[in-house]
This record gives structure tokens, C-alpha cells and sequence, in this order.
């Protein structure tokens, strides 16, 4: 499998410190708001990633730590006259909502800052006794003049970054280029006691410490948006590699940036959509599955005609379930003809090359359109003479292949039609035999699937609800 690795900025093979085994760290959201359309990028696209992994046979160890503490949190809680703990669980819970709706798998674990910061304050503590870092006026800065590399994954030199850099009022660095580890208390900020008095960590340091506490000193993969390679990433490794001595990450991933309507998406410009508001107007699954739709390096534009577009792709791919699942009942028990033999190897050709794109640095985009190419000669082939088997064996490889990219993954609706259908039956004949307590389990195992029922004089009424 080949990876596009930031830092030599080629594909390479991708091979593990340890064999058989994942360690990847991807940097999660600031939790000061639901995450928007641009931010779902990354989470689906790398859950995308660990999940390919797993169906390879590998074993992932995924890390996305929640950023609960920097300027933005305390800003916003300050605004709503709350406190930031109480800031950022509101939206550490809203953030698994919307991530399990995208169908995104929660993380191995999910550090936050503020429950880190013993190990934050021990590493920066290295940093300073190794003479990577320095204390001033209750900050610590890292001295970037003290490297050879620093600016290695951005490609840029020392000079260009130190040009490039701003030093804030009441900063105390030694080279403009340095960046803060820890920052003292300002009037009213939370704070944590520290050898530097009392402070808060800055936000680079948090990812190296917790890719280092939860997978180890040098890991697999280290992800994020393309916004992150410098300076969040770059920072990162001048953390790792000057407290450890080793290489911190082998394989950099970044992901492209979605604009909306072609246009960058910020609040000013009235083109800012959270992923709950998009969810009121499209299922959580079209928004994945449009995410897919692209290679995830390369840009991406969002428009509600794209999402459309999307939800049309998904629809063509239920309605070829369904119509397999018609046919499983419809066809006739019998051996493959010579052409079905054809077109099970087209469908197997379509299966390896699924698997190539998703080795060729996850090329999701091709993966997809071998999907719909599968559709395609599905239904042009398959009809009411055609062989039990063969709508069996081509639904088991459209199946496995969606289960990868875990899309339409719903069951088809004529299969849940025909479900619901005898789950009510069977509760009206409890009712009738008066077994009241088997007729409130089918109610509760019918909510469960998120049906619900309505008697009228009609008779029952259910729903999806
Ligand atoms: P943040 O909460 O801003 O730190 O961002 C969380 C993740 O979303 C990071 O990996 C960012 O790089 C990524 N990200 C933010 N905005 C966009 C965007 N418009 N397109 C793609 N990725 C983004
Ligand atoms: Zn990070």
C-alpha cells in the first residue's frame, strides 16, 4: 500500500515500526462549536483510512485528542458566561453525535488537553533541562535557533520562517521563529501550577505528548488538514524529536481543503455550515459519502448541488441492493451459465480494482466510481432468469466493498419494509393472546431500529423516525 508522505513529499510503501500493527495520531477539533463541513473532511476521511487498514488485517491503534483548552475555548466560554469545562463537554458530546452519524468510528482514545497536563508539564520539563527550551517571565518557549531541521516538513529554512514570523506584544523570545510551550496566567484565564508558576499549555506540545503517552515515541501516522503542516505540525516534530532523539512520525498525511462554492468558508462571508445544520436537510450518510467522492488531497468544493449530486449516487447504489435482494427471492437455484462466469469475473476485476485505488494512497474517488461501475453491469446483466448464486456472489462483493468505505450501510427499505411488517403482526397476536409484556418488547425492539408506531382506527401506522 502507498502512502503521499508530507515530509518527502512522495508515495511511498507504506511499512510499519511494527509489523501488522497501526499507530496513527490525528489532531481532533477545538471544542468551542459543533465541527463544520471543512473539519469532516479529516475525521472521514482518516476513519476512512484506519478502517481500510483493519479490513487489510492490520491492527490499529487510533489516537484524536480534543483540543479543550487554548484562546478560542476561553474566549467563547467567556462570551456565553460559562466556564470552559462546561464549554467544551457540551461540545465533546455534540462532536460524537454528529461523528457517529457520519458513521465515524470513535477513536482508541480520545485525550483531552486539561486531563494532560502532568505529562505536558513533564515533557516540556525535558525540553528545558535538554536545552531545547527556555522560561521566561512564567512562559517557555522552544528554541528553534537550536536545530538544524526545523522547517523540514514544510520545506522551508530558518531564515524564511524567522522573516516570516510576528512577535506579539509582551512575547519574550529569543528568535522570532521560537513558539510557545507554556503560557502564564493572564487576569481571569484558567490555570494549572507549574516549576514556571501558574499557566496553561500552549497547543502544539498537547499532540506531541499525547501521541507519545498513548503510541509510543515513533509512530506510524500522524494526520491532519493541509492548514496543519505549519506551523501546528512542524512545531510538533521539533517537540518529539528534541525530547526523544528519535523520529516522531514516519508517514505525514494531509488532507486538501473544502471551500465552499468555491470560496473559503468563514463566518464573514455568510459560508460557514456546521454538520448539524446540514444534517436537517441531508442524511448525515450523503455528507460521507460526497466526502468519498474525491481524492482526499485535492481540493474540494462544497454546494448543496454537490450534496445533491451525492445523494443521487448513494439512492442508484440502495436501489441496486434492493433490486439484488428482489432478485435473491425471484431467481432460479441453478449453476452459472458461461456468461454469468463473465460477468462474475467483471465484477471480480471491478473488486481488485477497488482494492488497487485503495492501496494507491487511498484513492477513494477511484474506489467509488468501481462501486458504481459494479451497479452498472449489475443491472445491466442481471435479470429474473439469471442464477441465485450469481445475485448472491455480486451482492456479497457490493457489500463488502461498501462496508469498507461504510457507506449504505442502512438496511434497503424493502427488506426493513417486510421486518417491521412481522414485528407488528407479532405484537398484535401478543396483544390478542393478552401477553402484554412480549407486546412491549417488539414496541421497544421496533423503537430501537428507530420505528414508531401509531394505533389508529385504521389499524397500526409505523414510521422511520
Ligand atoms: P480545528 O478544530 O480548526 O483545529 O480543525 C480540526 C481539523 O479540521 C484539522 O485537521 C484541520 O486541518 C481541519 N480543517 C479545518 N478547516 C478545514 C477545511 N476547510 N477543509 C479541510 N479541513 C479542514
Ligand atoms: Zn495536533
Amino acid at each position: 500500500m502507498k502512502l503521499y508522505n508530507t515530509l518527502t513529499r512522495e508515495k511511498e510503501e507504506f511499512v510499519p515500526v511494527n509489523e501488522g500493527e497501526v499507530k496513527m495520531y490525528s489532531c481532533g477539533p477545538t471544542v468551542y462549536n459543533y465541527f463544520h463541513i471543512g473539519n469532516a473532511r479529516p475525521f472521514i476521511i482518516f476513519d476512512t483510512l484506519r478502517k481500510y487498514f483493519e479490513y487489510k488485517g492490520y491492527k490499529v491503534k487510533f489516537v484524536q485528542n480534543f483540543t479543550d483548552i487554548d484562546d478560542k475555548m476561553i474566549e467563547n466560554a467567556n462570551g456565553q458566561g460559562i466556564d470552559v469545562k462546561k464549554l467544551a463537554d457540551k461540545f465533546i458530546n455534540e462532536y460524537f453525535t454528529d461523528a457517529e452519524g457520519l458513521g465515524i468510528e470513535a477513536a482508541d482514545v480520545h485525550p483531552k488537553a486539561t486531563e494532560t497536563i502532568g505529562d505536558i508539564i513533564r515533557f516540556v520539563k525535558k525540553l528545558v533541562e535538554k536545552g531545547f527550551a527556555y522560561e521566561a517571565s512564567g512562559d517557555v518557549y522552544f528554541n528553534t535557533s537550536k536545530l538544524d531541521r526545523y522547517g523540514k516538513l514544510s520545506g522551508q529554512n530558518l531564515e524564511e520562517l524567522e522573516a516570516g514570523a510576528r512577535v506579539d506584544v509582551g512575547e519574550k523570545k529569543k528568535n522570532p521563529a521560537d513558539f510557545t510551550l507554556w503560557k502564564a496566567q493572564k487576569p481571569g484565564e484558567p490555570a494549572w501550577d507549574s516549576p514556571w508558576g501558574k499557566g496553561r499549555p500552549g497547543w502544539h506540545i498537547e499532540c506531541s505528548v499525547m501521541a507519545n503517552k498513548y503510541l509510543g515515541e515513533t509512530i506510524d501516522i500522524h494526520s491532519g488538514g493541509q492548514d496543519l503542516i505549519f506551523p501546528h505540525h512542524e512545531n510538533e516534530i521539533a517537540q518529539s524529536e528534541s525530547a526523544n532523539g528519535k523520529p516522531f512520525a514516519r508517514y505525514w498525511l494531509h488532507n486538501g481543503f473544502l471551500n465552499v462554492d468555491n470560496q473559503k468558508m468563514s463566518k464573514s462571508l455568510g459560508n460557514f455550515f456546521t454538520v448539524r445544520d446540514i444534517s436537517k436537510h441531508f442524511d448525515y450518510e450523503v455528507i460521507r459519502f460526497f466526502m468519498l467522492t474525491a481524492h482526499y488531497r485535492s481540493p474540494i468544493n462544497f454546494s448543496s448541488d454537490q450534496l445533491q449530486q451525492a445523494k443521487n449516487g448513494l439512492d442508484r447504489i440502495y436501489n441496486f441492493l434492493d433490486n439484488l435482494n428482489y432478485l435473491k427471492d425471484n431467481t432460479q437455484d441453478r449453476e452459472f451459465l458461461e456468461n454469468e462466469k463473465a460477468v462474475l469475473k467483471t465484477i471480480g476485476d471491478l473488486k481488485n480494482k477497488f482494492l488497487a485505488a485503495m492501496d494507491d494512497d487511498i484513492n477513494t474517488a477511484d474506489a467509488v466510481a468501481s462501486i458504481f461501475e459494479m451497479v452498472r453491469q449489475g443491472n445491466t446483466k442481471l435479470s429474473g432468469s439469471s442464477s441465485k448464486k450469481m445475485v448472491i456472489q455480486i451482492e456479497k462483493t457490493v457489500k463488502e466493498l461498501c462496508g469498507v468505505l461504510n457507506i449504505a450501510q442502512k438496511q434497503s427499505s424493502s427488506k426493513l419494509d417486510d421486518e417491521v411488517e412481522a414485528l407488528i403482526e407479532k405484537r398484535q397476536q401478543a396483544r390478542k393472546d393478552k401477553n402484554y409484556k412480549l407486546a412491549d418488547e417488539i414496541r421497544d425492539q421496533l423503537k430501537s431500529m428507530d420505528i414508531e408506531l401509531q394505533d389508529t382506527p385504521q389499524g397500526v401506522k409505523w414510521k422511520k423516525v
